[in-house]
């Protein structure tokens, strides 16, 4: 007897980057390095253990269920009401939710591909149809394309800026251009995960630059710049309404305790976040400029990580790296992301890549 849905088969499962204990203790090397999942490699914030120390102290109770100490930090620090703030179990859970309070089965979600790997999951999640617009030959959004593809049964657009894998970015003028041509009725996620790395002035910060839009919504997270990853916490910042609707389905006390102590604590690290982000940005220009060389056609990216357009090749080339003691993301049969790490990292990242290339 079947009680799950049939068209949950073909659903291709989220793939993490694979367990950096497993590899060291497979190659029996010192240790080997993880470049897979777009984490910044300096450790917790200074202060983020302390907060979720004492925050265990009080694991028996629930937390605050509105998260309204941590909202209240962030409304301040994004200079918008509080009311306009919803946060989640990391903004990978706020966009399944942004989902669930958008689209009914059979509605659409346009998005580019390739993208993000968890927005054919969540859409499926929901039974909503997947609109993929093929990325640019430069492995950016085709913005015009995506405009074409909205149909009578959108309801929501991604818009991944920087774009995850492929680390390509978009600029006012051209976003400018594709939000005017969006319906009102359709909501716009832009995605900004990336958003801390972005050091070219042409590409607009979402919030700042369209926040005040009825039918935008600027999707963040605690998890990349700020070091959160494994404590889980993302947030929003919408319109009150669409705020306070989100807000009804999101499922109760998913961000926990500790987590929201801990995000209390990070936000008040912004200057180490800043220096954190220009160590990992000029290292990011660095490996670019390395691969290059390499004849790998990297293009710029803006985010914490590259892409190597290696096509059907991209697989072997991970199996290539791993071997050599680094993780890397191969999306076969399209490209291989490699996340920036320390110094040290990098330069044995860019001489297994140099290795892999040769063989
Ligand atoms: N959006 C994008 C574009 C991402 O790359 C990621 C993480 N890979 C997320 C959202 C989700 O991050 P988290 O759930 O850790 O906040």
């Amino acid at each position: 007897t079947r009680l799950t849905r049939p068209d949950l088969d073909g659903l291709p499962a989220y793939v993490p980057g694979r367990n950096l204990a497993d590899l060291t203790r497979e190659l029996g090397i010192a240790e080997a390095v993880k470049l897979a999942s777009n984490e910044v490699p300096y450790g917790p914030l200074p202060g983020v253990v302390e907060a979720a120390a004492e925050a265990l102290g009080s694991v028996h109770r629930y937390p605050d269920l509105g998260a309204v100490a941590l909202r209240d930090a962030l409304a301040e620090r994004l200079s918008v009401s509080a009311d306009r703030i919803v946060t989640g179990c990391g903004s990978v859970a706020l966009a399944e939710i942004i989902v669930k309070a958008t689209c009914m089965p059979g509605d659409e979600i346009v998005y580019s591909w390739r993208s993000f790997e968890a927005y054919p999951i969540i859409a499926a999640g929901v039974g909503a149809t997947s609109v993929r617009v093929p990325n640019t030959p430069e492995h950016g959004h085709d913005l015009d394309a995506m405009a074409e593809a909205i149909t009578d049964r959108t309801r929501l657009v991604f818009v991944c800026n920087p774009n995850n894998p492929t680390g390509s970015s978009l600029r006012k003028a051209d976003l400018d251009r594709f939000l005017d041509a969006v319906p009102s009725d359709v909501l716009v996620v832009l995605d900004e995960a990336y958003r801390e790395m972005v050091t070219d002035p042409q590409v607009p910060d979402g919030l700042e630059t369209y926040g005040d839009r009825a039918n935008i919504l600027v999707l963040r997270t605690l998890s990349k710049a700020w070091g959160l990853a494994g404590l889980r916490m993302g947030y929003l910042v919408a319109q009150p309404g669409e705020a306070a609707a989100i807000r009804k389905v999101v499922t109760p006390f998913s961000t926990s305790l500790v987590a929201q102590a801990a995000a209390l604590a990070a936000l008040q690290q912004e200057d180490e976040v800043r220096r954190r982000c220009a160590l990992v940005t000029a290292e990011r220009e660095r490996v670019t400029e390395a691969l290059r060389k390499l004849s790998v056609d990297v293009p710029a990216s803006q985010a914490n990580f590259v892409w190597l357009p290696l096509g059907d090749r991209s697989a072997a080339f991970g199996q290539a790296c791993e071997s050599r003691g680094v993780i890397v993301r191969p999306f076969q049969p399209d490209g291989v992301r490699v996340t920036i790490g320390t110094p040290e990292e990098n330069d044995l990242f860019l001489a297994a890549a140099e290795a892999a290339l040769e063989g």
